[in-house]
């Protein structure tokens, strides 16, 4: 089982889950989904380490965050933003034609709680949510959702936090409860390590009472909907039900074969070895304090596209750069189910390469 590929997603996938996509078709409403719908939603919850409400969407995560700011937000959001994802939130807000302001803390920074705080303490505006992203899989920064959620809270109570874990769930420790969020989805294709095409996330009963009050929510996304058919074991189209197959058998092996602690100091483990092996001949584009246990974004004395042109003819794959920092640093995603020891082989023959 030797992975080569190494982009921050979609990310390395297991065969025994790329298996578990033949599995013959069954019905989604019959029993069998049924039971596969409880197996599945029973083992998010403590990923997400919540008791309230998770849901499977066949969608990436970019249709989810559209979804989350459809179905709880009426008027005016606030953005938060250091990279490409988080500004990702601005342009759908925009879209939807929402009054959007935006707290930016510029490219490779985390979010400042205390800013956020500052901001919503001086009731410049009253926002129908706040969106947070989690992992900003651009620059490799984590944010503190936990501080970020905290300002929200503490300053504007009914405020609802949006939060993409789209890089972060799996690799990194999501509260949804004890952090108080109220969605948090997170597609699969990256620390879940799954093929891509759905998505998980997670609803507080207060974004549920939220849009009970938001009257055009749309028809596929309508949260009141999958709150609906979730009750009953389902979803209210027919799903990727291959994928339910996969995930069922990814979150078996996460919460009881791995286990989620040791998931999460694999994640820690392959950051530090990744900054560690690379110091020679790359500098991490951000600040170490904050750097992301998922994804790493190098920039390397050498040009970043001859490494990674290098490195392909190794036989192994590597992120670009991305967005504004596409011309200066490379990526290099450590997250899902790759192992310490495939990393850790990419890495010797990533020094050879860059350091010559
Ligand atoms: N948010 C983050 C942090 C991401 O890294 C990505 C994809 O790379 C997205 C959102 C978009 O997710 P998707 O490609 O599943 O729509």
């Amino acid at each position: 089982m030797t992975c080569k590929y190494f982009i921050p997603g979609p990310t390395w996938v297991r065969p025994a889950i790329l298996q578990e996509l033949t599995h013959p078709m069954i019905g989604h409403r019959s029993a069998e989904f049924r039971d596969l719908f409880l197996r599945i939603t029973a083992d998010l919850r403590p990923l997400f380490g919540t008791a309230q409400d998770v849901f499977v969407a066949t969608c990436s995560g970019t249709a989810m965050m559209e979804a989350a700011l459809l179905n709880t937000a009426k008027q005016r959001v606030l953005v938060t933003t250091c990279g490409a994802f988080s500004e990702r939130w601005l342009a759908i807000a925009e879209s939807l034609g929402l009054e959007v302001d935006r707290l930016d803390a510029g490219w490779g920074n985390t979010v400042d709680p205390d800013e956020l705080a500052d901001h919503l303490g001086s009731r410049r505006a009253h926002y129908d949510a706040v969106t947070i992203t989690h992992n900003e899989t651009s620059t490799g920064v984590t944010n503190d959702v936990q501080a970020l959620a905290r300002a929200v809270r503490d300053e504007s109570p009914d405020t609802l936090v949006l939060v993409d874990a789209v890089s972060s769930l799996g690799g990194i420790p999501v509260h949804f409860d004890e952090w108080g969020l109220d969605v948090c989805l997170a597609s699969v294709q990256k620390g879940l390590a799954l093929p891509p095409g759905i998505t998980v996330v997670a609803l507080s009963q207060q974004a549920l009472a939220r849009a009970q009050k938001v009257p055009y929510r749309g028809t596929y996304f309508d949260f009141l909907s999958f709150k609906k058919h979730a009750d009953d074991g389902g979803v209210p189209a027919t799903p990727s039900i291959p994928h339910f197959f996969a995930l069922a058998a990814q979150l078996e092996h996460i919460i009881r074969g791995e286990t989620i602690e040791a998931r999460y100091r694999r994640h820690t483990a392959m950051r530090d070895l990744t900054i560690e092996r690379t110091s020679r001949f790359a500098k991490l584009a951000v600040d170490r304090e904050h750097a992301s246990p998922t994804v790493s974004a190098l920039e390397p004395v050498r040009s970043p596209e001859e490494i990674r042109n290098a490195m392909k003819k190794r036989g192994y794959t590597l992120g670009g750069g991305y967005g504004q920092w596409k011309a200066k640093t490379f990526r290099i995603g450590h997250m899902g189910d790759i192992s310490l020891e495939d990393l850790r082989a990419m890495l010797d023959v990533l020094n050879e390469v860059a350091r010559t």
